[in-house]
């Protein structure tokens, strides 16, 4: 095998960044706010976008067209003046080359009038018109501007330049100046880590010129693939920081199939048989040939880890039901974790007739309980007096200590981070783990985010669903709204309204829930009986509030997105969704599954406020026109990407700067592979062709080490 010349041991990655040319103390902190701190930081803190000064054009040469013009000049005369009619003020700069001269006006801007001097050379770039006074001159209005000091590189002109991510007290050009002197220096030097078998084989251009390129791409570059993210250099640049990531899922794989043995449960069950008599309903057969895939996997003898998706409503719970029967028919206990206590107390209640039917133990554990109660709950988790626990994040704290624990259910899963996620698992020995959610992603995505997993997925809604009608509203037609909304409790049907926030943010005049659901009541709904639920109510109020809606003695719900996961009132019919274009599509697809429930034609209405975005119309119109929740959640990744879709830091894993893992599926796919052979090769990373890999893998997980253990 070939090796480089430097070792990355050698190259002083980690060199706090202070010593470095033109940094100093004062914008080492600066730097801080950018997040970074160290010499590998700043290499990797690349442009946000990329400016196209390269045509920069002689002034003769400028012609009167739509296209954004740049040039340079020396600054020959600069004037302040003002208007006779509406008292504005005008800086006019006369900028000359050797071929003619310009005149740029900044309007109410007087300040600049002092921060140009004769004599300065000055660049300016916008659009190019003749003078409307003089038409013998040109003229350029508020262009964009940057003093050229003449003792500095020529690096912000006549080429591609590279635009950063200010902060107060530091700008893009000062940052352009420090990175373009950083790599004077050092960028011979960077080593070249990544194995260079990968290197030779996918075409990878050297690590030193991609970081290099990255900065101040040559002149060839295609702009198009510059904007996208998607030159050579960024794709290397994308590769490692993927390989990266797939090496510690790899040895976190290793070690769980390596030492992992599970639970061979029997899965031929009376009470699962008996459970089927209970419902009342058939499974549909999406749900059965779940069911069968689920009992395949309990059979085997190393842990299930399985994720189960279906758009919501589909039928999860019942199917996770079958495998939690399973579970304690051999013996085991089971466990069902749900994002918010609303939703735990809800499987409850739903499951509670069932369980007492079958001589079934089940318990509810949620952050709520008194002291004694408490106690009581996880005496009996330990002594193995409880089948099933049900209970949100409580079920993953210290103290809950499992008898035997042999199947974890964790709903709505997305919700959780890896680290409570690996938590539940600890509860038991091995134990099976059966994930649900109702968000689908694409599949080397999700296994990039979740693991090592095996999917299932319900594609078939129960029978006799009907769509719900989906409507979009102008704040203005809310009365329209609230007229529909009486027309069903005309009909003997109920309500939600969804509101954004609890308390009105003083920047943000959203309408508090409190408020809105007093005014309701005591305007337009005076005849009808308004309740409000939010996060920060006490658990015993949400509880007395949800069992008033599911009796029927409350018509209209006014809720913040607790509700969004889980809840199930099949005779509430109709959904409001007020500041709707604040939300994301999945979550809104989520918020119209609570309504649609009982066969009964239900509505959904958007109340949207946007001024002018187009884009948060469109938004709206996607979840007006579909109700296939796969499509939403495609349409939603594409929108926003899956960083903040599904939050890369929940999922608990290194961030990434610069691939995009939707974006870069094609990367993902090879980088995966790869990362994940070689480790197959060496588990922890001793050979010597791992020396360059390993330094730079234990920066990237510094700190995020321990997830690997679980
Ligand atoms: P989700 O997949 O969103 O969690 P649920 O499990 O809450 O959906 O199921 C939604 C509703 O559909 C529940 O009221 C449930 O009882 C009902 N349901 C589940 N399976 C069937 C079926 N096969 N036929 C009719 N109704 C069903
Ligand atoms: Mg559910």
């Amino acid at each position: 095998m070939k090796t480089t010349s430097h070792s990355d041991k050698a190259f002083p990655w980690d060199t706090p960044i202070q010593y470095l040319k033109k940094v100093g103390p004062q914008r080492t902190f600066l730097f801080r706010a950018l997040n970074v701190e160290t010499l590998e930081d700043l290499l990797y803190f690349l442009p946000f976008r990329y400016e196209d000064r390269s045509a920069l054009k002689k002034i003769a040469n400028l012609t009167i067209t739509d296209t954004i013009e740049t040039v340079v000049g020396e600054i020959q005369n600069v004037t302040l003046a003002q208007t006779a009619r509406r008292g504005m003020k005008i800086v006019e700069v006369a900028l000359a080359d050797e071929t003619g001269v310009l005149h740029a006006k900044w309007f109410n801007q007087p300040y600049l009038a002092t921060s140009f001097k004769k004599g300065d050379h000055l660049m300016v770039s916008g659009k190019v018109r003749i003078g409307l006074f003089n038409r013998n001159q040109f003229e350029i209005e508020s262009p964009q501007y940057e003093i050229i000091d003449q003792n500095e590189p020529q690096i912000h002109l006549g080429r591609i330049v590279p635009i950063y991510h200010e902060t107060k007290g530091l700008t893009s050009r000062q940052i352009r100046l420090i990175v373009w002197l950083l790599l004077e220096e050092y960028k011979t030097m960077i080593p070249d880590r990544l194995p260079s078998t990968l290197i030779e084989k996918y075409k990878l251009i050297p690590l030193s010129s991609a970081i290099s390129e990255c900065h101040f791409p040559s002149k060839e570059t295609s702009r198009s693939l510059l904007h996208s993210g998607q030159t050579l250099a960024h794709q290397r640049l994308a590769f490692d920081e993927i390989f990266l990531l797939e090496m510690g899922l790899a040895i976190r794989r290793k070690k769980v199939t390596v030492k992992e043995k599970g639970i061979s449960f029997q899965t031929d069950s009376a009470l699962v048989r008996k459970m089927k008599t209970l419902l009342p309903f058939q499974l549909t057969s999406a749900q059965e040939s779940v069911c069968i895939e689920i009992e395949k996997d309990m059979t085997l003898a190393h842990p299930m880890y399985r994720l189960l998706q279906g758009d919501v409503g589909s039928g999860k719970t019942v199917v996770a039901l079958m495998a939690i029967l399973i579970a304690i028919e051999n013996g085991y206990q089971a466990a069902l974790m749900a994002p918010t206590e609303i939703l735990a107390q809800q499987h409850f209640l739903s499951l509670l007739p069932y369980f007492q039917t079958l001589g079934c133990r089940l318990l509810l554990l949620t952050a709520g309980l008194k002291k004694k109660e408490k106690e009581e709950a996880i005496q009996k988790i330990e002594s193995g007096n409880a089948d099933l626990v049900i209970g949100t994040h409580a079920l993953i704290q210290d103290e809950i200590g499992f008898a035997n624990l042999g199947l974890a259910v964790i709903d709505e899963q997305h919700k959780f981070g890896v680290l409570q996620r690996a938590k539940i698992i600890q509860k038991g020995c091995h134990p099976d783990i059966l994930m649900m959610t109702a968000t689908p992603i694409p599949r080397t995505l999700a296994l990039t985010l979740y693991g090592d997993l095996h999917f299932s997925t319900i594609r078939e809604m129960p029978k006799g669903r009907t769509p719900v009608v989906t409507r979009v509203f102008s704040a203005k037609h809310r009365d329209q709204v609230y007229g529909l909304m009486e027309k069903a409790f005309l009909a003997g049907r109920q309500a939600y309204l969804v509101c954004p926030l609890v308390e009105a943010s003083e920047k943000m005049d959203l309408k508090a829930a409190t408020q809105l659901a007093q005014q309701l009541q005591e305007t337009i709904f005076q005849n009808y009986r308004v309740g409000l639920l939010h996060g920060r109510m006490k658990q015993s109020e949400k509880e007395q509030i949800m069992e008033a809606f599911k009796n029927g003695d409350i018509h209209l719900l006014v809720a913040t997105t607790v509700i969004e996961v889980g809840i199930d009132v099949p005779n509430a019919t109709v959904m409001v969704v007020e500041h709707a274009e604040r939300f994301g599509l999945s979550q809104l697809h989520q918020i119209r599954g609570r309504v649609g429930r009982g066969g009964k034609q239900s509505y959904c209405f958007l109340i949207g406020e946007y001024p002018q975005s187009n884009e948060a119309k469109a938004r709206l119109a996607v979840i007006e026109s579909t109700h296939d929740g796969f499509k939403i959640a495609e349409e939603d990744l594409a929108l926003r990407g899956p960083g903040e879709f599904f939050g890369t830091k929940q999922a608990g894993l290194p961030e990434l700067k610069i691939a995009n893992l939707l974006r870069d599926s094609e990367i993902l796919e090879v980088a995966r592979k790869e990362a994940f052979l070689w480790i197959e090769n060496d588990h922890d990373l001793h050979l010597p062709e791992s020396s360059l890999i390993r330094a730079a893998f234990e920066r990237k997980w510094k700190g995020k080490l321990e997830w690997l253990t679980y």
